[in-house]
C-alpha cells in the first residue's frame, strides 16, 4: 500500500523517518482513525468516509492541545484522505471498507524534551483494509476484563503514547478477552480503545466526556441515537458496582461500531446476551451510515 510522508507518497516499504523524530523519541505527537465505507452510487463503487468533519475537528483539538501547528486546514486535510481512499480502492478493489490513519509528531530535533525552537511537524496519512465485527460477536457478545487505568490525566487527548492503552490491550488478549475496561478510583473511564456505556432499567450510560477519557465520535452519536430511539442517556460518573450490575455493557469505536460485551470478568452481564439497547443502537448506527454516505 502507499503511504503519505512528508509530502510524498510513498510504498509502504518505502516510507521512512529520522530516529530523532520527536514520535519516536517521546511519544510527541497525536492521530487519527477514520472510517470509510465502500457503497454503490447508480451502479459505480464509491468509498466514503463516515463522520470525517467530526474526526478532522478532533484531530484539530487534538493538536492545538499539544500546541503543534495543524499542517492543514480542513480543506488540505480532506484532499490527503481523498487520494488515500483513492489509492488504497485502485489497490484493493475487492475491499469494502478501509480505516484512514493520520499521524502528526512534532518533527525532528536534536533530544532535548523542551520544544525545539524550529521544527516542522512529520505527516502521515495511510489507508488499511479493515472488516467490522462479525454477525457472531453482534449475536453473542464478546467478553471484558476490568484493570485499572493507570494511565495519564490528559486521555482526552489522542496521543500516539499508547503504552498504558497496549498494556491493556495485551493484558485482555491474554485472558481470551476482546477489551479491557478499566476503572479510575472505582469508577469507570473506558476501554484501551474504545468508549464503554452501561445500560440499568432501559437507560443508557456513559462516564462524562472530560479529561478522563477521549470522546470518541461515536460518544456524541450514540447520544443522537439514543434520542432517536427513544432511549434516556446521562452521562455521569458510574461506580464499579454500577458496571458489573449492569443489564447490558457495550463497547465503541470506529473500528468495532458498537458491540455487546456478555461477558465481564468472566460472568455474565446481565442476561448474558445482546440487549435491546444493544439492538436499536446497532440499528440506528447502520441507519446514520447510509443516510450520511449516501448524501
Ligand atoms: N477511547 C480510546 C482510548 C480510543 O482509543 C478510542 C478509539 N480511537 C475510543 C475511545 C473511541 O473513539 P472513536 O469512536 O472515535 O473511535
Amino acid at each position: 500500500s502507499t503511504v503519505y510522508l512528508n509530502g510524498e507518497w510513498l510504498p509502504l516499504s518505502e516510507a521512512r523517518i529520522s530516529v530523532l523524530d520527536r514520535g519516536f523519541i517521546f511519544g510527541d505527537g497525536v492521530y487519527e482513525v477514520i472510517p470509510v465505507y465502500r457503497i454503490s452510487e447508480r451502479g459505480v463503487n464509491v468509498w466514503r468516509p463516515f463522520r470525517i468533519e467530526h474526526h478532522l475537528a478532533r484531530l484539530a483539538r487534538s493538536l492545538a492541545k499539544i500546541r503543534i501547528n495543524d499542517p492543514f486546514n480542513e480543506v488540505g486535510w480532506r484532499a490527503l484522505i481523498e487520494k488515500a481512499i483513492t489509492l488504497h480502492a485502485q489497490q484493493h478493489a475487492d475491499d469494502a471498507n478501509c480505516l484512514i490513519y493520520i499521524q502528526v509528531t512534532r518533527g525532528v530535533a536534536a533530544r532535548a524534551q523542551v520544544f525545539p525552537a524550529h521544527s516542522t511537524p512529520t505527516v502521515m496519512v495511510m489507508a488499511n483494509s479493515f472488516t467490522p465485527p462479525s454477525a457472531l460477536k453482534r449475536e453473542q457478545g464478546v467478553a471484558a476484563v476490568t484493570a485499572l487505568d493507570e494511565r495519564w490525566l490528559h486521555c482526552d487527548i489522542k496521543s500516539i503514547s499508547l503504552l498504558g492503552n497496549v498494556l491493556m490491550a495485551q493484558y485482555a488478549a491474554e485472558r481470551d478477552a476482546l477489551e479491557t475496561i478499566q476503572l479510575r478510583n472505582g469508577e469507570l473511564t473506558e476501554g484501551s480503545s474504545s468508549n464503554i456505556w452501561v445500560v440499568k432499567a432501559g437507560r443508557l450510560y456513559a462516564p462524562p466526556a472530560n479529561h478522563l477519557i477521549l470522546e470518541g465520535i461515536r460518544y456524541r452519536l450514540f447520544e443522537e441515537l439514543a434520542a432517536e430511539a427513544g432511549i434516556t442517556f446521562e452521562a455521569r460518573p458510574i461506580p464499579e458496582a454500577e458496571l458489573r450490575s449492569a443489564d447490558e455493557i457495550l463497547m465503541s469505536s470506529a473500528s468495532k461500531e458498537i458491540l455487546p460485551i456478555t461477558r465481564l470478568d468472566d460472568r455474565p452481564v446481565g442476561a448474558g446476551r445482546p440487549g435491546p439497547v444493544f439492538a436499536a443502537l446497532y440499528a440506528g448506527y447502520q441507519r446514520a451510515k447510509e443516510k450520511q454516505l449516501a448524501a
